[in-house]
């Protein structure tokens, strides 16, 4: 007859507790560093969808930080293409 390995006894158990601490710190640091990751992602969603918010359509120069939205058809102008468009009367600036 063999010697079944019982999985109640006491060294197991001892080893079972010191592969749980091991558990722990390791599931401690894996959130912490998530917890940074996750943060970092945010801010680089951020920026991201900053950047990607604004080219002007008429001449195509990206990333616009001042731009100008047509009342009229809803197109992104950058300043210059604004002014070229309300100096030739295609676009118009609503009085109020
Ligand atoms: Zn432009």
């Amino acid at each position: 007859m063999t010697r079944q390995h019982d999985p109640h006894d006491r060294g197991s158990i001892d080893e079972f507790k010191d592969g749980l601490e091991r558990f722990h710190v390791a599931i401690t640091s894996a959130a912490d560093i998530f917890q940074r990751f996750s943060r970092a992602l945010d801010v680089a969603l951020q920026d991201h969808s900053h950047i990607d918010t604004k080219d002007c359509r008429a001449c195509g120069k990206p990333d616009l930080d001042h731009w100008f939205t047509s009342k009229r058809d809803g197109t992104t102008l950058c300043e210059a293409c604004f002014t070229v468009r309300c100096g030739t009367g295609l676009a118009k600036e609503d009085p109020q």
